[in-house]
């Protein structure tokens, strides 16, 4: 007998209890222990400083405006052009408003509605390893098989294993779900690992899906310099195969808005259209025009480049503090997160000091095997890691840091 969907949903995303019923996530448990104890909650990303007033002030006058009654299914035109034009200023690359671009409810839906849309089972969607956690549950409710391609520690940070990407294709590789920046290693894919993909999606004539919704979240290194984010479909004959997403949650701080988009060919557009109008038909009517306003303002775009530029010496407070609680870590190239490992600490389990930094130092984080396949090569080499966010105040993360250093042995205290 198969199993019912939901359970295959929950068989693929480590949450089915050996009594049939599916535990909470890690997510929700982590929280739940942060809001019993007092613990600073680095768990789940998002800010905890609203977006540009502008933009707030750009929806609200949309409600009072009228901007209340369903939007046109493939989201409101000025929106489709802002995304377009974003594209086009960003990228170099063009696409039609009417048909190659599609709005929907956050970047969540658009992954669900490609992958829904163009896989099935028989089919194998391949994604990088460690994955975002949404991955694996829609790839199951598609009922294709979920294939991964490791990302592995280097001493230049998380890498791609090439070899292991070549071999992980098939003549069943439907679909590719590239993401980078990438949750949770904070990696920015380079050129050669882009193009390595883009070479073996063409020989195995696999489509591209790629989540791009930390775009414009890249952090400094040592001397300065961002890395620059290459979009997959950039690159030469990929535009044709690729079907690009991203969102207005992460780049603007307004992740409770759900507005996201998918670029690409039509007839890959068309597909996603297809069963999105089916999911949730439209969302978000007030907002998409405060988005369009957010991609078109110059004045939102510099606070932009300044949320990246506080990220960066946010992530480095937060690294700094990890270090000298004793944690090892791969600093981010990109996104909210870092990528922790507890194993110096004498934990070989990243889920068990989870569960018990609360009490250890008052500090919540979300153990890195709630991105991996229970039991895969990434998943034991990960097992001792733990992702924490620096998308928190200053102040925050200082007394996080405060509660960290309460970590380390001190040198000659009894083992
Ligand atoms: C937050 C996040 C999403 C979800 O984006 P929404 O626009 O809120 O649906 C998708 N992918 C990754 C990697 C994320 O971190």
């Amino acid at each position: 007998m198969t199993d019912a969907r939901w359970q295959a949903v929950a068989r693929a995303t480590g949450l089915l209890g050996a009594d049939g019923v599916p535990r909470a996530t890690v997510f929700a448990e982590m929280s739940a222990l942060a809001a019993r104890t007092g613990a600073v909650n680095l768990g789940q990303g998002f800010p905890d400083v609203d977006g540009p007033t502008s933009v707030a002030q750009a929806a609200a006058d949309a409600i009072l405006g009228g901007a209340n009654q369903y939007p046109p299914g493939p989201g409101i035109p000025v929106l489709r052009q802002a995304v377009a034009a974003h594209q086009l200023a960003h990228y170099g690359l063009r696409w039609d408003p009417d048909t190659e671009v599609l709005v929907t409810a956050g970047a969540t839906e658009a992954l669900a509605a490609a992958v829904l849309a163009l896989a099935g089972p028989g089919d194998e969607v391949l994604t990088l390893e460690p994955f975002y956690d949404s991955y694996a549950a829609v790839i199951a409710m598609a009922g294709a098989t979920h294939t991964t391609a490791p990302l592995r520690v280097a001493p230049e940070g998380f890498r791609l294993d090439l070899d292991a990407l070549a071999a992980a294709f098939t003549d069943r590789t439907r679909l590719v779900l590239v993401n980078t920046p990438h949750n949770p290693t904070g990696t920015v894919l380079t050129t050669t690992e882009l193009e390595a993909i883009a070479r073996l999606a063409q020989e195995h004539d696999a489509i591209v899906l790629t989540d791009e919704v930390y775009e414009h979240l890249l952090l400094r290194d040592d001397t300065g310099a961002r890395p620059a984010h290459v979009p997959i479909a950039t690159l030469p004959g990929m535009a044709d195969r690729t079907l690009s997403v991203s969102s207005a949650g992460k780049t603007f701080s307004f992740t409770g808005w759900k507005i996201g988009w998918v670029t690409g060919p039509e007839r890959l557009v068309t597909a996603v259209r297809t069963v999105k109008q089916f999911l949730t038909y439209v969302s978000g009517a007030p907002f998409q025009p405060a988005v369009a306003f957010a991609l078109t303002e110059p004045s939102v775009a510099v606070w932009v480049d300044e949320l990246a530029d506080s990220l960066s010496r946010r992530r480095d407070l937060l690294c700094d503090g990890l270090i000298a609680a004793g944690f090892t870590v791969v600093r981010p190239q990109g996104t909210y997160f870092v990528l922790a490992d507890a194993a110096p600490l004498g934990y070989s389990d990243g889920a068990e000091l989870c569960r018990d930094l609360p009490a250890l130092a008052g500090v919540v984080g979300v153990p890195v095997s709630a991105f991996t396949h229970a039991g895969s090569d990434v998943d034991r080499a990960l097992r001792s890691w733990v992702r924490f966010t620096f998308v928190k105040r200053e102040d925050v993360l200082d007394e996080a840091v405060r509660r960290l250093r309460g970590l380390r042995p001190t040198p000659g205290a009894q083992a």
